[in-house]
C-alpha cells in the first residue's frame, strides 16, 4: 500500500479540479460492461493496472497497452469519455481537462477526425449526465517526427469550438528531446491554442529549461524535478507557470521512492502555483479523493491548502474568465469560505 490512510477525512463530496488526466489511463470497468465486455474486479485489475511501482516511466506507458488496444473504435472512445467524466463527477470534480494522443486511438481504421468525433459526442454525453465542465487536451508525442504531431495541432484548431481547450507534449521524456517538436509549438502559439507539456518527470531541470524555453508553455505537465534547481523554481515562479501535479503517478513510475518523499509539500511551501491531480485512474488506480487524503496523511494537509491550490488550478485552467469566476465561487463556498487558503509566501521556505 502506498499510503495508510486509515484517520483521514473523506474527500469526495468537496468540489475539485483536475487538469491533468489521460483518457487512455483511464479506462472505466462500466465502460467495458457497456462495450459488452463485462469484467470482474480482480481480472479488470490484472489487465488494466500498472504494478505499484514500475521500473521506469517507460515500463508505466507500456502497461497502457490493454486500455488502448480497446480504444481504437468510435463507441469504445464515446463510452469511456463518457464514463470517466461520471467517475470524475463521482469523485468530486467539478471541471476536468482530459488528455488524449488522437493518433494513438487509429488501429481500427479511424481517421483523426472520427476519433475526435467520437470523444466529443462521449464528452457531451458525460457533461449532460453529470452537470460538470469537461474540456479536451490533444497531445502531440515526443516520440513522433513534427510531420505527425502537427496534423494534432490542426486537428485542436478545427475541434477548438467543440470541446478542445488546449494541447500537450507528452510521452517518453528521458528519450526524446522536446526540441525536435518546437515547429509544432509555434504553430500551436500561431493558432493561439494554449499550451501544457509534460517535463520534469522522467528528466531533470534541463529538460524543464528545454521546454520552458523552445515550447512557451503556460503549464507544465508535472514539473516536479524543478525542485533540484534554485534557478529553475525562480524561473518557473518569475514566469508564472503552473505545475499540474500527479504524487501517485510520480511514485508509482519511481520519480520518488516513498510518498513522503515527494517534493509537492515544499513547492507548495515556496510559493510556486500547483494544483494536484491524479495522471491516471485506473492504470494506478486512484481518485483525486484518495490523492487528498494521501496529501492529509503524508504532509498535514487541510482545508486551507486543498482550497489554494484548487483556486489556482481554476486560475490556470484553459478557460474564459467567466467559466473561472463561477467555479472559483463553487470552490470557496465547498470548501467553506475564501478565509480558509493558506498564503504560502517565500518566508516560509523551507
Ligand atoms: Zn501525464
Amino acid at each position: 500500500m502506498l499510503v495508510d490512510v486509515t484517520g483521514t477525512p473523506d474527500f469526495t463530496r468537496k468540489p475539485k479540479i483536475e487538469l491533468h488526466v489521460h483518457l487512455d489511463c483511464s479506462l472505466m470497468k462500466n465502460a467495458l460492461h457497456r462495450l459488452g465486455e463485462p469484467i470482474n474486479e480482480a481480472d479488470f485489475r490484472r489487465i488494466y493496472t500498472a504494478p505499484e511501482r514500475c521500473d521506469s516511466l517507460l515500463d508505466y506507458l507500456n502497461a497502457i497497452g490493454p486500455s488502448c488496444a480497446v480504444l481504437q473504435t468510435a463507441p469504445a472512445l464515446r463510452i469511456a469519455t463518457e464514463e470517466l467524466i461520471r467517475a470524475l463527477a463521482a469523485d468530486g470534480v467539478i471541471y476536468a481537462e482530459i488528455r488524449f494522443a488522437p493518433h494513438t486511438h487509429r488501429n481500427g481504421g479511424l481517421g483523426l477526425d472520427a476519433v475526435m468525433a467520437a470523444v466529443t459526442e462521449g464528452l457531451m454525453a458525460g457533461r449532460a449526465a453529470t452537470g460538470i465542465g469537461a474540456g479536451l487536451l490533444l497531445c502531440a508525442l515526443r516520440d513522433y517526427p513534427p510531420d505527425r504531431n502537427l496534423p494534432v495541432i490542426e486537428l485542436a484548431h478545427r475541434w477548438r469550438d467543440r470541446g478542445v481547450v488546449g494541447v500537450d507534449l507528452a510521452g517518453d521524456e528521458a528519450g526524446h528531446p522536446a526540441a525536435t517538436n518546437r515547429a509544432v509549438f509555434d504553430r500551436a502559439h500561431e493558432l493561439g491554442l494554449p499550451v501544457t507539456a509534460h517535463a520534469g518527470e522522467a528528466a531533470g531541470p534541463d529538460s524543464l529549461r528545454e521546454v520552458i524555453e523552445l515550447l512557451a508553455p503556460a503549464r507544465i505537465g508535472h514539473g516536479v524535478r524543478a525542485i533540484e534547481s534554485e534557478d529553475m523554481l525562480a524561473e518557473i515562479k518569475a514566469r508564472n507557470l503552473h505545475l499540474e501535479i500527479c504524487p501517485s503517478s510520480n511514485i508509482q513510475v519511481g520519480v520518488f521512492g516513498a510518498y513522503g518523499d515527494h517534493p509537492i509539500d515544499r513547492l507548495s511551501r515556496r510559493g510556486l502555483s500547483l494544483s494536484i491531480n491524479t495522471d491516471a485512474r485506473t492504470v494506478a488506480p486512484l481518485s483525486l479523493s484518495l490523492e487528498y487524503r494521501r496529501l492529509a496523511k503524508c504532509f498535514g494537509w487541510q482545508t486551507g491548502e486543498f482550497l489554494a491550490h484548487n483556486l489556482e488550478a481554476v486560475r490556470h485552467a484553459f478557460l474564459p474568465a467567466a467559466g473561472k469566476e463561477a467555479l472559483s465561487a463553487r470552490l470557496v463556498d465547498g470548501w467553506g469560505g475564501k478565509d480558509q487558503v493558506v498564503a504560502r509566501t517565500s518566508a516560509q521556505r523551507l
